[in-house]
């Protein structure tokens, strides 16, 4: 259920796999999206499996509309009523609330300024490391009070270099905006290297580099991966500062519940 769960000071990056769910073929076991023709139910009982397995209240978890742009926003606690924003990434400075990226091969960003108690997350996709949702996700942490040197950060699993071949003139216009992404298959045939690209936006932005462990979706039977099956669930990233020891709600005007 939960692939990887690292804890920094306080902070907590966590990304799931596909097993320990209810949903059922081809969406077994763990799809955590709500838009990819999965029983809504399922979904349902799977956000809060996962959500109670790392401890958290399933209903204070933010969960984008994620669109392959380089929006991002601030939020303060979960959506009030009707659907999620059209974002791409999200950041808070609200200990205890939890922001979700969902993904199937494109590239989960989560960062933490335990410092300044700042999280964010990000969803790039290779539209979304062209557009600059990284940079994005690092300034509106900047806008609450974040440095990027005291960010930590963490990638999850993502297609590889080796395996996301595109076609030749998609590779050049990649690599004009960001040329670390540029990349070759296995097989000698054009690719893209998102998570390359993300590790490079980063480092010029300041922020440490993240650890270098990576998993390949789609080489992986034990994630989603839309390139390799394209009806398929969706993993989840999640980041989210621990709450006050005693559950007392921060200072801040609001009721607690
Ligand atoms: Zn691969």
């Amino acid at each position: 259920m939960i692939g990887q769960h690292d804890i920094v000071s306080g902070a907590h990056f966590a990304t799931t796999d596909r097993w320990g769910g209810v949903s059922a073929a081809p969406y077994g076991e763990l799809n955590l999206g709500g838009a990819v023709g999965d029983d809504p139910g399922a979904v349902r009982t799977n956000r809060e499996l996962a959500a109670r397995t790392l401890g958290l209240d399933p209903a204070a978890v933010v969960w984008m509309n994620q669109v392959h742009g380089r929006d991002a926003a601030v939020v303060t606690g979960p959506w009030r009523g009707g659907d999620a924003p059209c974002v791409d990434a999200v950041v808070t400075a609200r200990r205890g609330l939890a922001l979700a990226v969902l993904t199937a091969d494109c590239v989960p960003v989560l960062l933490a300024d335990p410092v300044a108690g700042v999280v964010g997350a990000a969803h790039a996709g290779r539209p979304g490391l062209v557009a600059g949702v990284v940079p994005a996700v690092v300034e509106a942490m900047g806008s609450l009070g974040a440095d990027p040197a005291r960010t930590a950060v963490r990638i999850g699993p993502s297609v590889c270099g080796g395996c996301y071949e595109v076609p030749e003139r998609m590779r050049e216009e990649v690599a004009a905006a960001v040329p670390e992404a540029y990349a070759t298959t296995r097989r000698g045939t054009p690719a893209v290297d998102v998570a390359a690209g993300v590790r490079a936006q980063l480092a010029r932005l300041g922020v440490p580099e993240p650890p270098a462990r990576q998993v390949c979706t789609m080489e992986s039977p034990d994630h989603y991966s839309y390139r390799r099956e394209r009806t398929t669930g969706r993993l989840a990233g999640y980041v989210w500062l621990e709450a006050p020891a005693d559950g007392a709600e921060e200072a801040d005007g609001e009721a607690a519940a």
